[in-house]
């Protein structure tokens, strides 16, 4: 599988999954079935079919009728797959709200990114989705330490994402307290405090790295003086995480939360796989090819980055993870037919021609539009999150659409 094609597929089920959590029933008649790679087929048909008959005792007519429903719907799905696929299949079906009185079915069939175990049949008011919440996340992680002689703060990068784990006030009294003369033995006093300090930091990041160390690429250690490196050369961490330390230690300013993001911005060289910094160097030559006078290798907005990539000149397209927005194809009472990008396709859509309420013929996720264009062009595309200030910048400031260009356009 191509780069593009891997991160299309992480963002459709990333993007279903939030949709499919969102979902609650009228009343308990909300399917999820789980059926890894072994089990046949013609089993879970079977066994959707006992279920079928056992619904006929609902007391609810409604809901009766809407668990029918989703479980023929889902055995019409099934009968298109001979065996499961190698990660198994996960299906949600099931009538949902929709604005006032009305309800609409909606069936999703995901082929998760990581092998479902067993066999499960839920029918609910709400769609069951914990077995795949863990394969949303990007297991690998940095782990983060800020320490001085005051504070020290752990923490974890995950993706683009930094969470703070656990913070420390040191109780070791400052040198300069006592005035100039501080006698031998206070100064010992000092330094048995230090130590201990720095074990319980130790202690604290074996409980948090160690038991996910296959997962930890590497522990980056920042903070403002020497300490950080007196920390890690007297190995007060464990052995196992001492070998994961990136070397060189980094200088922050601070040691608490802003010092965590700190750390991740001083290591960004030190941090070549990791996505946040992959996303913040394409949007840093985002905007440096803005910033010169001509725009450079740059365009942005809906308009503009199409335009160019119809030409063909697109080599990277930067589009925003958070944009919710559609591409629908539309008809209107009159007739007109037109292409558009709109928040939502079910609302109602005015024509841009005469002012009528149209039709959609045909509505596709924005992100996945452009995934396709990219494949089309044969352009890179490289999706930017929400999480970090340049992510935010794009959704912002471009509507969350922008590429860097092989060549200028006009
Ligand atoms: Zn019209």
């Amino acid at each position: 599988m191509g780069e593009n094609t891997i991160d299309r597929a992480r963002y459709d089920f990333k993007k279903a999954m939030q949709e499919i959590t969102n979902y609650k029933g009228r009343g308990t008649e909300l399917i999820s079935v789980y059926i890894p790679s072994t089990k046949l087929i013609s089993d879970v048909t079977a066994y959707l079919r006992d279920e079928q008959s056992q619904a006929s005792n609902i007391k609810s007519k409604a809901t009766m009728k809407n668990v029918t429903g989703a479980i023929d719907s889902i055995m019409a799905r099934l009968k298109t797959y001979k065996t499961a696929p190698p990660n198994g299949l996960v299906i949600f079906c099931g009538e949902v709200p929709r604005a006032g009185d009305q309800t609409k079915m909606v069936q999703y069939t995901l082929e998760p990114p990581e092998a479902i175990t067993a066999f499960l049949y839920r029918c609910d008011s709400a769609f069951f989705t914990e077995p795949l919440d863990s394969m949303l996340l990007d297991k690998k992680y940095y782990g983060l330490i800020t320490i001085d002689r005051k504070e020290a703060t752990i923490g974890m990068l995950s993706g683009s994402r930094i969470s703070v784990l656990k913070h420390f006030d040191s109780l070791v009294p400052s040198k300069h307290h006592q005035g100039g003369q501080s006698s031998v033995r206070f100064e010992r006093l000092i330094e048995i405090a230090a130590h201990e300090f720095f074990k319980k930091v130790a202690d604290n990041a074996t409980t948090v790295f160690l038991p996910d160390i296959m997962d930890l690429q590497g522990i980056i250690i920042g903070g403002p003086g020497a300490t950080k490196d007196f920390f890690v050369k007297e190995d007060y961490l464990h052995h196992e995480l001492r070998k994961k330390v990136v070397s060189p230690l980094f200088d922050t300013g601070y040691t608490d939360e802003s010092g965590l993001k700190e750390l991740v911005d001083a290591a960004q060289g030190a941090l070549v796989d990791m996505q946040l910094t992959v996303e913040k160097e394409y949007m840093q030559r985002l905007f440096r090819e803005i910033r010169k006078t001509d725009g450079g290798l740059s365009a942005y907005g809906e308009a503009e980055v199409r335009a160019a990539a119809e030409v063909g000149a697109v080599d990277m397209f930067l589009i925003s993870e958070s944009l919710k927005k559609y591409h629908v194809s539309v008809e209107c009472p009159n007739g007109h037919k037109h292409i558009m990008t709109v928040d939502d396709p079910e609302g109602k859509i005015e024509c841009p021609e005469c002012g009528q309420i149209v039709k959609v013929l045909e509505s596709e996720d924005l992100v996945d539009n452009f995934f396709e264009l990219a494949d089309s062009y044969n352009a890179k595309m490289q999706l930017i999150s929400g999480d970090s200030e340049e992510g935010d910048m794009l959704l912002k400031a471009f509507g969350g659409i922008a590429a860097l260009l092989r060549y200028r356009v006009a």
